[in-house]
């Protein structure tokens, strides 16, 4: 740690840079930047995450270096403001700002116009002029102090302010003018006195270390940690402090505040969007109480800001190489900068952005990947409403296109009542005025958020854009009675549980649900995708083949030719045991299971050699050109029988045996545990005749198809292997019937046989295990489930409470457990290609569909990862970022 603690930023110049976020938090970093620029903004200190690290440490106190650098700085900004707080002539006012070096909208508390005291007001007034002004600052100082420092209920203040405004008989703040804002004043003033236990603190130091404790303290509240949870933010010393001299945005007619986008944050389109108010403070842009307005009338009403607004946009965007979310106020006609930040996007917005700032040559390909994150991508993947469709329909209200994407679910009024029924597994649209930080639980579990007020920079917008959650904001059609649990539209009333639909795409709501359906990958994510196949096409490692390639999980046909329209360059893994499952099959194959000589089991398998051999051509016609990995039966056979002792004397019938002697035999293949028993290769080292006519349907479909042109390149995996001699002996089985199929059917199909890699002791032995393998596809469920001893059906149970009790840092079958199991694939690559260097590997669990996962099996040599059909864009994307993270 060093012993610098608070860095100044002001007169043109900053201690400070936008790459200290860590210790200076976001906003403190990048206000540091744009003073460095010279940017206009207001002069201030940042105290940094350390001191707050410290404060916790130090039992909530500060030392004496940072009191003492705190005093100093606040000496060094008086000297430059050529103000005093607390001074009854000018006085300085400040506003203490939070910030982490993450950001964390509406988790951390501001508080505006501090120094304000008796004597202060009077010293504003007779300074600026402006007696009202300078009573409103004053009230909404008490107002923001109480709330935030001392926690004084929100709701008193404004019952304070609505007597006030009732006893005159307005309706807006800005109807009142300087004699109520001192009745306000007062009446503010009895409410802090009666929940503080004291009055209102008249010394602006004792004020400043005040917010300064309640900002380093809002690090630690409900609201914040819950965030960082949803969030996955950990890590973090704290929260920085900013204390900054104050600009009034409610100074004057021509005074204002707004928030802008340097792109529109919801399309990615290149085109200045923001919202702004005149005459008014800080957050209430955001707080949806007035209705702000475009930023396009602002160049009407006042061209000479907006263009000044424009040329610090520009020079912004070009400096961070990023679309920028900017926070400004007018003074006077004058502009001042108070925040700016990469702006949080949509999907969308995210990979056009990405897409278009290569185009205008300010960022390269490289970069423009790792610019969307798995989530954002994720969220294109999400349902839409079909043009088609879209045309039938008739909306009952429309409001803002606040995020996109379409949702249905039952209406439910409260962010609690979200989160109650999404846990009995009902799917929820919540329906609320406005959201506020504390329903950000409710809003992570809702399908789709639907607000009668606000704007797009709303706080339910700005979150659901995030969250890429579908929300439609200010939707002012819709009345809610939040009391009876319900809402009307033109007098329809729609109640608790009743379902609604949602486009955040266009701001439409819909009755009932409407049938949703998966877009497609085209235009700028087309682009986006192909720039990542090619960072992977073309990645190098040290002893290993070049590229790194993602295959999907298919089991038929369909599933195989999405997979291919998303991009998979194979199949990674073919499951063969449902085909067994369907009618046809299934009444040979119990046949089979339960026959008495090897004949009759050969007798029953016929028909099923057919039924998969056209299966297996149906894939491997989709897959033209691309291998084709197929796993040969592993499931026990104890799961293809019936199991109820009725259903077993019916099937004895159908079959024409004797009962008796069949129940004992589907007794006979019951298992204590099934996953560790007699499935995988043992099946097909004890029933041979099972996976020869598995191999000759392979084959036969393989050379079937070859004749009809289509490239055909086959893999056959053997499941579960334990020893080297068990995969030694199944091949020699494969490459009898493999060789008499070629011979009879006069084709040459080139072919592989491999294993997965799926039980600890196939790791640990790999380099036995390689000589008899062309390829290796690391099954890292059963891995996963092996190496922990967690039954992988039976985790739920324990494992959210490992978890919760950080036991675990996540469910070891989503993201793989890089620290254990990892180890073991690793060491199954090694030892491989210690005897075998160009060993074909790959991994084909859950995890292959994992950024984190995909990056780890990039450094561990893996060739390919393989995933579910619609996790293959994301496996695309998150294996060209681990591309170019590993070469940097
Ligand atoms: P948040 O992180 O919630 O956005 P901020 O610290 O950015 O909180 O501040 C809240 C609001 O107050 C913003 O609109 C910001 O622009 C405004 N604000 C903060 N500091 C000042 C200041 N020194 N002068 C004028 N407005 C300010
Ligand atoms: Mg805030
Ligand atoms: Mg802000």
């Amino acid at each position: 740690m060093s012993n610098k603690y608070v860095y100044y930023f002001g007169n043109g110049k900053a201690e400070g840079r936008a790459e200290m976020k860590e210790l200076l938090g976001g906003k403190g970093a990048n206000l540091a930047e744009m003073t460095n620029l010279g940017i206009p903004v207001p002069p201030g200190f940042t105290i940094s995450t350390e001191a707050c690290d410290q404060y916790y440490k130090n039992n909530l106190s500060h030392s004496d270096e940072v009191k003492k650098q705190v005093t100093d700085n606040l000496e060094r900004l008086e000297k430059e403001m050529g103000k005093k707080l607390g001074d009854a002539d000018d006085p300085l006012l400040v506003s203490v700002r939070s910030g982490a070096a993450v950001s964390m909208p509406g988790m951390m508390d501001t508080v505006l116009n501090l120094g304000l005291n008796a004597k202060a007001v009077e010293g504003i007034a007779k300074n600026t002029g402006n007696v009202r002004f300078a009573w409103d600052a004053y009230r909404r100082f008490i107002q923001m102090f109480g709330d935030v420092v001392m926690g004084v209920p929100h709701h008193d203040f404004e019952k304070a302010l609505n007597g006030v405004k009732d006893e005159k008989g307005v309706e807006n703040d800005i109807d009142l003018d300087a004699d109520d804002l001192k009745k306000v004043v007062e009446a503010y003033m009895k409410v802090y006195e009666k929940h503080v236990g004291k009055g209102f603190p008249q010394d602006p130091i004792e004020q400043l270390w005040a917010a300064i404790d309640a900002v380093f303290s809002s690090w630690n509240n409900e609201r914040a940690i819950k965030y960082r949870q949803i969030n996955k933010i950990g890590d973090l010393l704290g929260t920085a402090v900013n204390v900054q001299s104050m600009v009034f945005g409610n100074w004057s007619e021509t005074s204002g505040t707004g928030v802008c986008f340097s792109r529109d944050p919801s399309t990615g389109e290149k085109y200045f969007y923001g919202e702004y108010l005149m005459n008014a403070q800080g957050e209430d842009v955001v707080a949806g109480i007035r209705t702000p307005q475009p930023l396009s009338s602002l160049e009407d009403t006042n061209p000479e800001v907006y263009k000044q607004l424009v040329d610090v946009k520009d020079r912004l965007e070009a400096h961070y190489k990023d679309m920028q979310d900017m926070e400004f106020t007018i003074q006077e006609g004058k502009l001042f900068l108070l925040q700016t930040r990469n702006g949080k996007r949509t999907g969308k917005a995210a990979v056009k952005i990405a897409v278009d700032l290569v185009s205008e040559g300010l960022i390269d390909k490289e970069t423009a990947v790792t610019r969307v994150t798995a989530d954002q991508l994720d969220q294109l993947l999400h349902p839409m409403i079909s043009p088609k469709v879209k045309k039938t329909l008739k909306a009952m209200a429309k409001g803002l296109e606040a995020s996109p994407g379409a949702a249905v679910g039952k209406v439910v009024f409260t962010a609690e009542d979200a989160e109650k029924w999404t846990e009995k597994g009902e799917k929820v649209v919540l329906v609320r005025n406005e959201t506020s930080p504390e329903d950000i639980g409710g809003m992570h579990v809702s399908e789709g958020i639907l607000t009668a007020t606000g704007g797009m920079t709303s706080h339910a917008a700005v979150v659901a854009r995030g969250m890429g959650t579908p929300c439609v904001a200010g939707c002012k059609a819709i009345v809610i009675d939040e009391k009876a649990k319900q809402f009307t539209v033109e007098g329809k009333v729609f109640k608790e549980g009743d379902v609604i639909t949602l486009d955040g795409s266009d701001g439409e709501v819909y009755e009932g649900a409407v049938e949703l359906e998966k877009p497609e990958i085209q235009g700028e994510l087309d682009t986006l995708l192909g720039w990542a196949d090619e960072i992977r096409h073309g990645a190098k490692r040290e002893g290993v083949a070049e590229g790194f390639f993602v295959r999907a999980n298919a089991d038929l046909p369909e599933d195989a030719r999405k997979a291919v329209e998303f991009g998979a360059e194979g199949i990674g893994l073919t499951r063969t045991e449902h085909m067994f499952f369907d009618e046809a099959k299934l009444g040979p194959f119990r046949r089979m299971i339960v026959a008495d000589s090897l004949e009759e089991r050969k007798e029953a398998l016929k028909p099923i050699l057919e039924l998969q051999t056209e299966d297996f051509k149906g894939i491997f016609k989709a897959m033209d050109g691309k291998p084709v990995t197929v796993r040969l039966l592993d499931p026990p056979l104890h799961e293809f029988v019936p199991h109820t002792e009725a259903e077993v004397r019916a099937l004895a019938k159908e079959l024409g045996k004797d009962e008796e002697k069949l129940i004992k035999r589907v007794e006979g293949l019951k298992e204590l545990n099934p996953m560790l028993g007699h499935r995988g290769c043992r099946l097909g080292i004890t029933y041979p005749e099972v996976y020869d006519m598995q191999v000759e349907a392979i084959m036969s479909a393989a050379a079937q198809v070859a004749k009809e042109g289509v490239d055909v390149r086959p893999e056959i995996m053997i499941p579960l292997v334990g020893t080297y001699k068990e995969l030694e002996l199944l091949r020699a089985n494969a490459e009898k019937v493999i060789q008499s199929v070629l011979e009879k059917t006069g084709s040459k199909v080139e072919y592989m046989i491999g294993t997965m890699i799926e039980i600890p002791r196939a790791a640990l032995t790999s380099d036995q295990i390689a000589p008899h393998a062309d390829f290796y596809s690391f099954g890292t469920n059963d891995l996963t489930q092996m190496t922990f001893g967690y039954s992988r059906d039976d985790v739920g149970t324990f494992v959210p409470e490992y978890i919760e009790k950080k036991i675990l840092k996540e469910d070891p079958f989503q993201s793989l457990d890089t620290e254990g199991v990892g180890q073991l694939v690793k060491m199954g690559v090694e030892k491989g290609r210690s005897v075998k260097p160009d060993l074909k590997t790959g991994i084909c669990g859950e995890h292959g569909g994992d950024p984190a996962s995909i990056a780890f099996c990039y450094g561990a040599g893996l060739n390919y990862v393989s995933c579910s059909p619609y996790r293959v864009p994301i496996a695309r994307l998150a294996a060209a970022q681990a591309v170019v993270a590993a070469g940097k």
